[in-house]
This record gives structure tokens, sequence and C-alpha cells, in this order.
């Protein structure tokens, strides 16, 4: 009786059925008070069964709803009941022929429409058994107060509308199906839009963007779905989807034209391709093929699900591109595109704490441009900065993967080097040493290192770097251009 995915709670439907209740009892008593003739039938008997029938329906629907576990039970047993009552109901007004017998069609379209169809048929097989209990035992004279009548015709009645409760029962579920189809549609693309949007506040990349987005949009019942997060290769049909600003269809996709989606949906047939628009700047297009022959069809209302989808992902691809660009910002130094001091910091913290871990060595080399304040003074500033991205790029080129070049500062310069020890730190000085002096430029630069291990020279971050500082100084005063190990100076202090 209960879906999970009910349009309206159980509870309501069952609520709304109480009231159908009180409806078909009001019917009856206004028919036995304004036309007593007609129904054939004492008023007094009525309300008498009426009042009954009000109490049990009454103490069912309580039970109903303390009863957690039984409800179910107890709702069906009620909906046998309102028969019961109908058939009371009838058997004293005439039978099958008794002009309250459209009570029963409202009873088997209510039940039909408020719990399901399989119950509205069930119910309409329910009043057909009684009509036939009803008959048969008025045939047989069992029925006190039978009112005569012609038996066959009563017969020929009572078959017909036998059939007539389930041909309701069936019609008013096929109708209703249909309605209801579309309700339920909605209801789930609403659900999948809000999925959508619940999804994409966690995807802080354009491919964790990339990744919610085509899985959602497969959900439409798509063989394959990709965002395409790229601008610079844009297809033809892509081109053609941000120049009408709408969702273009393809029976098939020529590779050639469309060498973008031939990457991501190689052979793809049928295909829907909606544009992603930011701001009025295209930043990608979804695509999502349906697949099948040349007699497929996507239906317009998914077509606009997918077109809203794309509008979605455009902003969530614009986000995750802004939030890259801060990142990029914050991280790195805009004149050499190295690691800045901030990003310096982190890695030195954390490379230091995982060494501790492994008990490891890690290295920290500190750069220094040997007179640049000379450089500036005699080239100019932008020479000078020139200078500066010269030496990074020497830095980072000398640099293993594993390693953090940075600049520490105005012309200062620093890697950090997991894994190297103190048996190889001073050749790593060296390399760098060498790599910045050959490194191609306007003006040739020597520079001058310092060099210090975790954690023999440097228990932490601050005391490492103090100790790579004082080497570099130790450089700086034995005549620039050198690399100097920490220990090496303490050692000169001791001699
Ligand atoms: P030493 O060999 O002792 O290191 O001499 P130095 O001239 O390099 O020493 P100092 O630290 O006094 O000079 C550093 C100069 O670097 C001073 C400053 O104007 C310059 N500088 C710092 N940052 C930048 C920058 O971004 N661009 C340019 N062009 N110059 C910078
Ligand atoms: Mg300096
Ligand atoms: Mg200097």
């Amino acid at each position: 009786m209960s879906r999970r995915d009910d349009l309206v709670p159980l509870g309501d439907r069952m609520s709304a059925l109480m009231l159908v209740r009180l409806v078909l009892v009001g019917i009856v008593l206004l028919s036995a008070r304004l036309a007593p003739s007609e129904l054939r039938a004492r008023p007094g008997t009525l309300a008498a069964i009426s009042a009954v029938y009000v109490l049990v329906a009454v103490t069912g629907e309580l039970a109903r709803r303390v009863g957690a576990g039984r409800g179910l039970a107890v709702a069906s047993a009620m909906l046998a009941l309102d028969g019961l009552y109908i058939w009371l109901v009838l058997a004293r007004t005439g039978g099958p022929e008794s002009v309250l017998g459209f009570l029963v069609y409202l009873h088997v379209v209510a039940v039909t429409l408020l719990v399901s169809y399989r119950t509205g048929l069930k119910i309409a097989l329910w009043h057909g058994l009684l009509l036939f209990a009803v008959y048969y035992l008025r045939a047989a004279s069992l029925w006190p107060g039978w009112t005569g009548g012609s038996t066959a015709h009563a017969a020929h009645v009572s078959a017909f509308a036998g059939v007539a409760f389930w041909l309701v029962a069936i019609g008013t579920a096929a109708f209703s199906s249909l309605n209801e189809r579309e309700l339920r549609r909605g209801k789930g693309e609403l659900r999948l839009l809000a999925q959508l949007g619940a999804e994409l506040q966690h995807a802080t990349s354009a491919a964790d963007v990339q990744a919610v987005v085509a899985a959602n949009t497969e959900q439409l019942g798509f063989r394959r779905a990709a965002l395409l997060a790229s601008i610079g290769d844009a297809g033809a049909l892509v081109r053609s989807s941000w120049e009408a600003g709408a969702p273009v269809l393809a029976r098939m996709v020529n590779a050639l034209d469309n060498p973008d989606l031939g990457v991501v949906l190689p052979g793809a047939c049928n295909v829907v391709i909606a544009p992603c628009i930011a701001d009025d700047v295209p930043v990608g297009a979804l695509v999502a093929e349906r697949g099948g022959g040349g007699d497929a069809r996507i239906a317009r209302h998914t077509v606009d699900l997918v077109a809203q989808i794309a509008t979605q992902a455009a902003l969530a691809l614009r986000n995750a591109t802004l939030r890259a660009e801060v990142e990029r910002l914050a991280t790195t130094d805009a004149l050499t595109g190295l690691a800045n001091r901030r990003t310096f910091d982190h890695v030195l913290g954390r490379e230091l704490e995982r060494a501790a871990r492994h008990g490891e060595d890690c290295t920290l080399v500190l750069i220094d441009v040997d007179h640049f304040k000379a450089v500036n003074d005699t080239h100019g500033h932008q020479a000078g900065d020139e200078v500066l991205k010269q030496v990074a790029r020497a830095v980072a080129s000398a640099a293993r993967a594993i390693d953090l070049p940075a600049r520490y500062g105005g012309e200062e310069f620093a890697l950090i080097a997991p894994g190297c020890g103190r048996d190889e730190a001073l050749a790593l000085g060296e390399r760098l040493r060498g790599a910045i002096a050959v490194e191609p430029g306007e003006v040739a630069v020597t520079v001058s290192a310092g060099i210090a291990v975790f954690p023999p020279d440097g228990v932490d971050a601050n005391t490492l770097i103090a100790a790579a500082d004082e080497a570099l100084y130790a450089s700086k005063r034995a005549g620039r251009n050198r690399s100097t190990l920490a220990s090496w100076n303490s050692e000169l202090a001791e001699a």
C-alpha cells in the first residue's frame, strides 16, 4: 500500500479516506431524509447502521494511528468494513438496483486514487463478492425485508454492476497514472537537481565537477555523459551550442569536425550537447549520449533538464577555476612563479614532520644572489627582476620532482630537499650554484649558498633555517660564490 516515493504521504491519504467515509454516511443519511420513498427503507434503520459504521471506522482510524506496526493491517480491514457498510445500505434500499448504487463507484474511485491502483482493483473485487452475496441471499429469500422484483432482471443488473466496478477501478487507475507519471517525473527531476547542487558544493576542482555532473546526467537514462571543461579546442557542435545558447542534438558525431567529442565519447550517436555559459562566457559543454539507432528519440523535457544541469555545471566550473586561481595566487610568487614564503613555511614544517616520522634526513639550501644591489644600481630594477627570474629558472630546473624550490624573500631563494642527508647536501648546493652560474641571461650573476640538514643541524624549522642562514653568512664572509654546509661554520669557530 505504501511506497517510499509516494507523492502524498500515506497518513494524509488515510485522513482523506476518512473524509470519504463521512461523505458516504452523509449521502446515506441525507437521501434517507430527503427521498425515503425512493430508498424504500426506514430512515431509522439506515441511521442505526450508519452510526455503528461511524463508530467502528473512527475507532479503526485511531487504532491505525497509534498501532505503529499494524497500521497497514488496520487500514485494510477498514476498507473491507467500508464495503460491508455500503452493501448493508444497498441491501436495505433495493440491492444492485438501489438508487444509492453509485456509492460503490465513489468508493472504488476514492480507494484507487487515494490508496493504490492495486488496492482499487481488490476493492472492486470485494464489492463484486458482496454484490453476489446480497443477490443470492435475496434470491434465496434469506434476506430480511426483501422487496421483490424480477430475479432475472436482478441477475442482469448484478452481472453488469460486477463488471462495471472493475471497469471503473481500471479506468480510474489508467487516467490517474498518466497524471501521476508527470508529477513523479517532475518530482524526480527536482530531486536530481537538488542532489546535483549538493554534490557540486563539495566539488572543488574542475575534475570533481566533471565527475559529479557526468554521473548525475547519466542517471537521466543516458548511456554516457561527459563535461568538457577546456574551451580552447571546441569542435563544431560545441561551438554551435554556444552560438545558439541552447542544446544541440546530433544523430552522429563527426570526429573530424568534433575532435573534442571524439576523445570523450568516441563513436557516440544520438547525442545532446548543452552549452555551459557563465556570465555570458562559454566555459565548456555537457554532452550526453542516448545511444540506440536512427529512430531513437530524446524527450523534450530530458533535453531541457540537460540544459539546466549544464547551467549549474557552468557556474561550478567557473567557481573551480576561480578557486584554483586564488589558490595559485596565494601560494606562488608573482615574479618568479616559484612557491612563495607562505608555501615554503608550510612545506618545510610538513616535510620535517614526515622526516622525523620516518627517521629520514631533509636538507635545506638557502641561496642569496651576490652583490645584487649592484645589479639593480648598474642595470636598473627591471634587469634586476630578469635576473631573479633567471635564478628561479635555474633553481627549478636543478631541483628533483620531490624537492620544493621557493623564493624566500628579496633576492634570496630556498630549496627543500627531502631525503637528502649530509653526505649529499654540499654536492646539492654546488649543483644549484653551478646551474645558476650557467643559466643564460643578460646579466650573469653568482650566488652564495648555506646548507643545513635535519636533524643534525637543526631539530625544527626555526633552528634549521637559522643554521642554513649562518652557513650562508659564512659563504659570504669567505668571499661569496660558494656553498657552505652548516657545521663547517662551527668547526671554523673552534679552529
Ligand atoms: P650580498 O652579496 O651581500 O648579498 O650583496 P647584495 O647587494 O645582494 O645585498 P643586499 O641584501 O643588500 O641587496 C639586496 C637587494 O635586492 C636590495 C633590494 O633592492 C634588491 N631587491 C629585493 N627584491 C627585489 C626585487 O624583487 N627586484 C629587484 N630588482 N630588486 C630586489
Ligand atoms: Mg640578501
Ligand atoms: Mg645578496
